[in-house]
């Protein structure tokens, strides 16, 4: 992962891979990490969540939904899992209105979809995960992994060598 400056491409071949590629990011997750999900709606930002939740042990995590009305769901888990989707929202001021930011640095898991709206006030250890839909059960995620996640993604990666393009 480091060798190529923070940069990476995942290939999921189908929703399973998707499932497992978001349970192992759950299990590895550390409290205050945060995880950008950007890309087109459908692109798959809320199932990766739920698997994330899973990962996490959040209770029911098959109920995990898309939080655009409410901003932000809390769930508990073996650290608590904070799923925002700003999709509803215009921009930074309005999320700093809401007191959103002060999640990012609260003991659990942020996972944000819509992560754009927030430009400017996302914290520098974020990971960045742009999903893409070919249009078909295959989904394309390019990761721009800070120096927090290096080593805990490289592991990742060494358990399931197949995520790998
Ligand atoms: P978003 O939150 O990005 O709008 P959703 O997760 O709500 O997207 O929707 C993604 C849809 O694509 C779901 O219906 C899901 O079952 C389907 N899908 C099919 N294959 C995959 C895959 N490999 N990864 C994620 N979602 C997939
Ligand atoms: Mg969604």
């Amino acid at each position: 992962v480091s060798d190529m400056g923070g940069q990476i491409s995942i290939y999921l071949k189908n929703l399973e891979e998707t499932r497992l590629f978001g349970c192992e990011l759950g299990k590895l997750a550390l409290p205050g990490d945060v995880i950008c999900l950007d890309g087109d709606l459908g692109a798959g930002k809320t199932t990766l969540t739920q698997a994330i939740a899973q990962g996490l042990q959040v209770p029911d995590s098959e109920y995990v939904t898309s939080p655009s009305f409410a901003v932000l769901h809390q769930y508990p888990g073996r650290i608590p899992l904070y799923h925002m989707d700003f999709y509803r929202l215009h921009d930074a001021a309005e999320i700093l209105d809401l007191g959103l930011d002060e999640y990012f640095s609260l003991s659990g898991l942020t996972v944000i979809e819509w992560p754009i709206r927030a430009a400017g006030i996302l914290p520098a250890h974020r990971l960045d995960l742009t999903l893409e839909n070919p249009g078909d059960d295959s989904r394309i995620i390019r990761c721009t992994c800070p120096p927090e996640w290096e080593a805990r993604l490289a592991v990742l990666f060494s358990q399931h060598p197949g995520l790998l393009p």
